[in-house]
């Protein structure tokens, strides 16, 4: 019997394919209603794939191109901050485990 492999989260992640849409991001956050209700950290925090980073002028920098299209951004960020579509014409991430 053939044993299973499965190695770490880091490693599994690494096997994914990214087809990006360079033309148009997928996610757009409103800063002024993040910077009013404090749902920058908390989008910097929740992200698996490090999407959102605080930048040195307070704003949240959004690396789209990583977005794993698993919904926690959405869950947590409070009513007009982001707006959130899955990627246009197939684009995004492609999954090869999991
Ligand atoms: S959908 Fe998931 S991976 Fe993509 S930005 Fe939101 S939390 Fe990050």
């Amino acid at each position: 019997m053939k044993k299973i492999q499965f190695g770490t989260v880091p490693e599994r992640l690494d096997r994914n394919r990214y087809e990006t849409d360079v033309e148009q991001s997928h996610i757009q956050i409103d800063q002024q209603a993040a910077a009013a209700t404090g749902a920058g950290l908390l989008l910097v925090r929740v992200c698996p794939a490090h999407v959102y980073s605080q930048q040195s002028d307070g704003t949240i920098g959004v690396l789209y191109a990583a977005c794993l299209e698993c919904g926690s951004c959405l869950a947590v960020a409070p009513p007009g901050v982001l707006s959130w579509h899955y990627p246009r014409g197939g684009r995004g991430v492609i999954f090869r485990e999991g």
